[in-house]
């Protein structure tokens, strides 16, 4: 199917670009906007409205005003609301993959796949809004009663990246609604253009005004500031950096909020001898190249077995080379560009870095010059322990290859790092994927599969990777409190 240049400004134009406050679409306080860019041809594709600090403190308000009266909102009908969505975003597919592919570069295929991916969490959390419980207890002493309920924790503040932009949303923006909780959301400044069509559609299917409120901005931290700031907010829940993190985690130390952290990675991907290395190789290929490497799961370096280690690499190796990089829109694209010239730049710096300590390159290794953040697949082996791309996140399409001797040695190598997201494991021997299973310090792991993303499971790292859990029945958790009544008989 080709693309049009008109159907493109069609689903550009599609969007609301002004900030939605208390249910109403509005222009910013300073009528200031900010402009966003097709990662592929570094065009500006639109002009969306720049929040001010008072339009923050605005925003905040209206999810204030509407705390009481959702909390109490039918359950029943917080679900139906959000199965809804889900239905139009489905229903919408198409038109907001092409919106997603415009502003963050993924291939379409790609983009349909988030699209339909961000959809199943609000189907998920519209089935979980009816089944917030609470205890009934005698107290062991039998005088009196234990009575515990949940409620939701109040209204929240929810940070998004770019890399996701519609999915990262969703996964908040669902259990949130579920639970009864109002809510502020600021998406990455690069990819606003998803967030605005998620609130379009929210509002469409009947969200009451001032439940979720969108600021998009230029200068994040200055529209943060006075939200985080407010004793009104009770929670915030951040996908991000580990840098922007910790900054987030220390503003809400000063009000005690509750929060949600889903931090940086740096995924180890171990090949043990008794794998099957095609299917290695497979997993490889989606964990190294689903979202051109700009994923915090994405595998950032592969630990190969020695016997397996030059087998691995030239099969990855010519998989990843003949991968089609391209605009996302082009047909058969499978490798888009990177979300801008800084990304790129970083990548290639830690190729620099990995060749000039001895590191060689099987295929790629370079930017591709013209339009657009191109750079190449790459697959490098003999990569010593010192290269810089083994300790931080790549976030680009490149496969660092090590090798290791024996278990210890590989699962020492995967935990030799400050972040715990997720790892990968080929093995076919049960008893050993149990142990390595248990042994990893990560709060997810890949066990013979090469993704590990799913609405109905607990999404979530350790260490530097963060803390909380999104999806799965623990994902309406991060927004509900536990009341306790201690009832006289
Ligand atoms: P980022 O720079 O941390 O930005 C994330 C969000 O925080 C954006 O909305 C950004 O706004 C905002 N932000 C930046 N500085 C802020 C501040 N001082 N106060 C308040 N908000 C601030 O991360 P990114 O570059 O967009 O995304 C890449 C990172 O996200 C990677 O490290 C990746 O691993 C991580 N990530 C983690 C997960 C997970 O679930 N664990 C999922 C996806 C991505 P602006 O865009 O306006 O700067
Ligand atoms: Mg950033």
């Amino acid at each position: 199917m080709t693309i049009t240049a008109e159907h493109e400004k069609s689903v550009v134009d599609a969007v609301a670009r002004d900030l939605y406050i208390g249910g109403r679409w509005q222009p910013a306080g300073g009528r200031r906007t900010f402009a966003v860019e097709d990662p592929a041809t570094a065009e500006t594709i639109a002009e969306v409205a720049d929040a001010t600090p008072d339009d923050a403190r605005a925003a905040l308000d209206a999810a204030v005003a509407m705390r009481a009266e959702w909390a109490s909102h039918p359950p029943r009908e917080r679900g139906e609301i959000l199965r809804r969505a889900f239905e139009r975003i489905v229903e919408r597919q198409d038109d907001l993959a092409l919106l997603m592919t415009l502003e963050m570069g993924k291939p379409i295929a790609e983009s349909r796949t988030e699209i339909a991916y961000a959809a199943e969490f609000f189907r998920w959390f519209a089935e979980e809004a009816v089944r917030i419980e609470g205890r009934f207890a005698a107290a062991p002493n039998g005088q009196g009663r234990l009575l515990t309920m949940r409620q939701p924790v109040g209204p929240c503040y929810l940070v998004t990246p770019w890399n996701f932009p519609m999915a990262m949303g969703t996964r908040k923006i669902g259990p949130a609604v579920a639970a009864g909780c109002t809510m502020v959301i600021k998406p990455a400044q690069k990819t606003p253009l998803s967030m605005l069509a998620l609130a379009q559609i929210l509002e469409e299917s009947g969200l009451p005004p001032g439940v979720l409120n969108v600021l998009t901005s230029s200068s994040s931290s200055a529209v943060s500031k006075p939200i985080m700031e407010d004793p009104r907010l009770r929670k915030v829940s951040f996908t991000g950096s580990t840098e922007v993190g910790r900054k987030l985690m220390a503003q809400a130390s000063e009000n005690l909020l509750r929060v949600s952290m889903e931090l940086g990675g740096n995924a180890p991907f171990l090949v043990f001898d008794d794998a099957d290395v095609d299917a290695a190789v497979e997993g490889a290929v989606i964990a190294k190249m689903r979202n051109v490497g700009e994923a915090c799961t994405a595998a950032n370096r592969f630990h190969v077995a020695d016997r397996l280690s030059d087998e691995f690499a030239e099969k990855l190796a010519r998989r990843l080379g003949a991968m089609p990089v391209g605009r996302g829109t082009e047909d058969g694209v499978e490798v888009g560009p990177l979300i801008d010239e800084d990304q790129r730049d970083k990548v290639s710096e830690l190729v620099d870095d990995a060749t000039h300590r001895g590191a060689s390159v099987v295929v790629g290794g370079r930017r591709r010059d013209g339009r657009g953040y191109f750079y190449e697949p790459t697959v490098l082996t003999d990569v010593p322990d010192d290269a810089r791309l083994l300790d931080e996140e790549i976030f680009g399409p490149v496969a660092p290859v090590a090798t290791f001797d024996d278990e210890e040695a590989a699962v020492a190598a995967a935990n030799d790092t400050e972040y715990g997201l997720v790892a990968y494991v080929y093995t076919s021997d049960l008893k050993r994927a149990m142990r390595v299973c248990e042994a990893l310090d990560t709060g997810m792991v890949g066990l013979n599969q090469g993704m590990v993303s799913n609405p109905a499971a607990p999404f979530g790292g350790v260490k530097a990777s963060g803390f909380g859990r999104e999806g799965g029945r623990e994902g309406i958790a991060e927004y509900l409190e536990t009341k306790y009544v201690a009832m006289a008989m």
